[in-house]
């Protein structure tokens, strides 16, 4: 019922694309399969579907695994499903803002195992949403998550570039990220004014290429990054020493202890740098 008809079902029903719930609806089903194929999901698989819209999605994933749990905040929508009972049966459709949800409560629902998401979300809360999967992702095995060009691209940047900070480095800290598909905006109802790329976060409680370090601490990484990237054109010094962290000379001392230069600036650090430098202050804090 979905797709071609998207407009004309919308009207149908009395609903109009909210802008401010980023209602981009996607129109051509071998879009929606394409995406779902890409997510490489089996029979046996729970998923869960944040955004449900009007199923775009839905009905290929029910299609490709055991169950699907549906999250969709708007109430509209909600309302057009129960009544038109137009989901497959082996979707549960929840009414719920995802950035209020309880993640612990979507792990139990799914059986107790760690979740594999599938999101094509409003472009307005793609950072607050990928902050979120960073915060929980323990709790997470995978994501395959639809974003604005520009943000995908933040996640896949490289160090030097102006595209690399905060969200790459935290990201990496606990996923790897392949960019699996370019989307135009014609694939879309109404048309965003963007290019968009669905991304496959693939989640690691600690990942490959930083698993041989000495120690890993996520709170500490994530307070030296902001320190780091909050200034991103002062020196690594200077950004760090005004974090209040350690004294300017105790944080010279470790980034020299880490192998880098005082004057490097945070756009030229890989993960591992960040994670070497965590553990330097780390031994700093407990002799002090
Ligand atoms: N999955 C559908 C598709 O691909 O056509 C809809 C995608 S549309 C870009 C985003 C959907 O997310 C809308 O249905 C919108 O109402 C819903 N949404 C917006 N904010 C949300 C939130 N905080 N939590 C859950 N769903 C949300």
């Amino acid at each position: 019922m979905v797709y071609q008809q998207t407009k004309a079902q919308l009207k149908q029903q009395g609903l109009a694309p909210s802008k401010k719930l980023g209602q981009n609806f996607l129109v051509h089903r071998h879009t929606a399969e394409r995406i779902v194929r890409l997510a490489s999901l089996s029979r046996q698989d729970s998923v869960i579907e944040i955004g449900v819209g009007l199923g775009a999605l839905t009905t290929p994933l029910a299609e490709s695994a055991a169950r699907v749990i549906g999250l969709e905040t708007d109430s509209g929508l909600i309302r057009l499903h129960k009544k038109e009972q137009d989901l497959p049966e082996n979707v549960e459709l929840i009414h719920q803002d995802v950035l209020q949800a309880d993640f612990s409560d979507l792990v139990r629902k799914s059986e107790g195992k760690r979740l594999k998401i599938i999101a094509n979300l409003p472009y307005s809360i793609s950072s607050p949403f990928l902050f979120k999967l960073i915060e929980q992702h323990d709790k997470i095995d995978f994501a395959v998550v639809m974003l604005q060009k520009e943000v995908g691209l933040r996640l896949l940047a490289v160090p030097g570039t102006k595209e690399y900070g905060i969200p790459t480095i935290m990201m990496a800290s606990c996923a790897e990220t392949t960019l699996l598909m370019r989307v135009k905006p014609e694939e879309f109802h109404p048309r965003p004014k963007v290019d968009s790329v669905v991304v496959r976060l693939r989640f690691q409680p600690v990942p490959d290429r930083v698993q041989a370090l000495e120690s890993f601490d996520y709170g500490l990484l994530k307070t030296v990054v902001n320190g780091a990237f909050g200034q991103r054109r002062k020196t690594l010094l200077n950004a760090l020493s005004s974090t209040g962290l350690l004294s300017k000379e105790a944080i010279r001392q470790c980034i020299v202890s880490a192998k880098l230069s005082p004057s490097i600036r945070a756009e030229k650090l890989e993960l591992e740098d960040f994670v070497k430098l965590c553990s330097e202050i780390r031994k700093y804090q407990t002799i002090e």
